[in-house]
């Protein structure tokens, strides 16, 4: 911290085997010896490369970054991606497709919102289609984990997309849930998230 260097932070998202999602630059901005801890913030490359001009050093300027929302969720996003996708052995909770280029770690109440925490209780492994359908509440995924679609879609007649991607998926069970019970999406989130298609169904 004294020296302002950037480090490489290793965070760990998985064991057996041991997984780390590596998160650099990040600088040591702060120091709570009552509490045995360190405040670590993230800086873009960008800005490191950037250099500040206002007189700040990359401490300081980090620091101020780190106040803004846009670089705390840069810091998260990294680690809930690989913490979700490992946690569904990289296929996606509907249709179990397993290409990890395909697949996003989908937030089941999103970031903006309160309860939208970036834990794996509150995140499943969807591929585009179905984080997208999800989403945009095409798609809702019931507690007890069966997959809905919306109503008019189903009426609908288009090509194999609409058809095997969407669908035949309706009234399904999820294909792929965490092994470990804990790291399941919570009941709650689910309630609410469900709660939240059937309203969009309805408007
Ligand atoms: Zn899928």
């Amino acid at each position: 911290m004294e020296l302002e260097l950037p480090l490489i932070w290793f965070i760990g998202v998985g064991m057996k085997p041991a997984l780390f999602q590596a998160v650099c630059p990040v600088y040591i901005i702060e120091e709570e010896p009552e509490l045995q801890r360190f405040v670590i913030a993230p800086m873009d490359e960008e800005a490191f490369v950037r250099r500040p001009t206002d007189g700040d050093t990359v401490l300081q300027a980090t620091i101020k970054r780190y106040m803004s929302r846009e670089t705390k969720v840069r810091l998260h996003q990294p680690v809930f991606r690989s913490t979700v996708l490992r946690a569904y052995e990289d296929r996606c909770a509907v249709c179990n497709l397993g290409h990890r280029e395909l697949l996003d770690a989908a937030h089941i109440i999103p970031d903006s919102h309160d309860l939208g925490i970036a834990s794996v209780v509150n995140g499943m492994a969807l591929c585009k289609i179905h984080h997208a359908a999800f989403d945009s509440f095409l798609m809702g995924i019931r507690p007890d984990h069966v997959v809905q679609i919306r109503p008019d879609l189903l009426e609908e007649v288009d090509g194999p997309m609409l058809q095997h991607g969407l669908k035949e998926l309706h009234g399904k069970p999820l294909m792929k849930l965490p092994s470990a019970r804990g790291e399941r999406p919570k009941r709650e989130l689910l309630d609410m998230a469900y709660g939240r298609f059937l309203a969009g169904t309805a408007a």
